[in-house]
């Protein structure tokens, strides 16, 4: 089972405010360790973890698709489900690793690299024809947004999930876009992100504080071959969730107090939630795996378990004023393990 699931850590370099601060590196990092050292300890204290793998603040989001990401993508163009999450504090790098950075042309990140990498397979397949469909969606409060529909920034839609025998659990309600290449999906994912940011400023909130969800399904049906009878039958499906959480961070209990108490009290339900089922599934043994306990985990039921692939990427700071949080992500991380 656990196979199917993989975990990696990335820690993110210093940025300019640590270095101003003149922050200490804490971050040891050693191809599948990763080392963290206590500085509040009066004698040295390091707490080691270990994963599929451990990224440093020199490797590029390429080398993690290619030795992660690719042939989780590949199932998914087979007809399997699939999900690739980033997890972590806000600020540690979510966003970077699953969208990339706009103004850096070789930073792309992992949903744009799985744009080409489909598109590019899907023109090397002659016998198969591909329909390609995508959803964006929010996740805030408990409630789902729809990233596609511009009507939303002012009208609030109640979006239910409905459990569908063969096809799993959807979002009726949602816009479902057919796409032809890679340029038409980053259009859609632009779309979305100035959507979502739109919404976020008219409604006041802040976008770490939500889930967002990309999903690209590629259904291929045979071209039917000279007798007229098609040469493989039937339908196949594939599914790739692409998961940017929200910030991992624990709330301040003082201070929080109506929407943000709700806000932080909905986002830890949720990821404590999804920590639940896959640390069920990691297990195997576990009879009830509990899906049903928030929205994030009841979306992605068909793409995590059985012979689906799991990928998460925890994000972390290299530096000692963030060493509380680094250790509750890689916790969190271990737990999958
Ligand atoms: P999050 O989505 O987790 O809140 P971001 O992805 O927005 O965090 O990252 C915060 C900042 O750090 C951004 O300016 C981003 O470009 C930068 N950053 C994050 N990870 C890296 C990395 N691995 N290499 C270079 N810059 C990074
Ligand atoms: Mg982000």
């Amino acid at each position: 089972m656990s196979e199917n699931i993989k975990v990696v850590v990335r820690c993110r370099p210093m940025n300019q405010t640590e270095k101003e601060r003149n922050c200490q590196n804490i971050v040891e990092i050693n191809e599948f360790a990763v080392s963290v050292t206590n500085p509040s300890a009066r004698i040295s204290q390091q707490k080691k973890f270990i994963f599929d793998s451990v990224y440093n603040m020199k490797t590029d989001t390429e080398v993690i698709y290619d030795e992660m990401c690719y042939s989780l993508v590949e199932s998914t163009i087979e007809g399997y489900n699939g999900t690739i999450f980033a997890y972590g504090q806000t600020g540690c790098g979510k966003t970077h690793t699953m969208q990339g950075d706009e103004n850096f042309s070789n930073s792309t990140g992992i949903i744009p690299k799985c744009f080409d990498h489909i598109f590019e397979r899907i023109s090397m397949t002659t016998n198969v024809r591909y329909l390609a469909l995508v959803t964006y969606l929010e996740i805030y409060n408990e409630r789902i947004r729809d990233l596609l529909n511009k009507n939303e920034n002012t009208n609030v839609i109640n979006h239910f999930l409905k459990e569908l025998p063969g096809i799993g659990v959807s979002v009726p309600t949602l816009t479902t876009q057919p796409v032809v290449n890679a340029n038409q999906c980053y259009d859609w994912l632009h779309f979305g992100n100035k959507n979502r940011v739109t919404a976020a400023t008219l409604m006041n909130k802040n976008s770490s504080r939500s889930h967002t969800i990309f999903t690209i399904t590629l259904e291929q049906s045979p071209f039917l071959n000279s007798i007229g009878s098609d040469a493989f039958g039937g339908i196949c499906r594939g599914k790739l969730s692409l998961v940017d959480l929200a910030g991992s961070e624990r709330q301040r209990k003082t201070g929080a107090q109506g929407d943000r108490l709700k806000e932080a009290s909905q986002i830890n339900l949720s990821l404590s939630a999804l920590g639940n089922v896959i640390s069920s599934l990691v297990d195997g043994k576990a009879k009830h795996v509990p899906f049903r306990d928030s929205k994030l985990t009841r979306l992605l039921q068909d793409s995590l378990g059985g012979n689906t692939k799991t990928l998460m990427i925890s994000c972390i700071s290299p530096t000692d004023i963030h060493y509380d949080e680094t250790i509750s992500t890689l916790r969190y991380a271990s737990r999958a393990k």
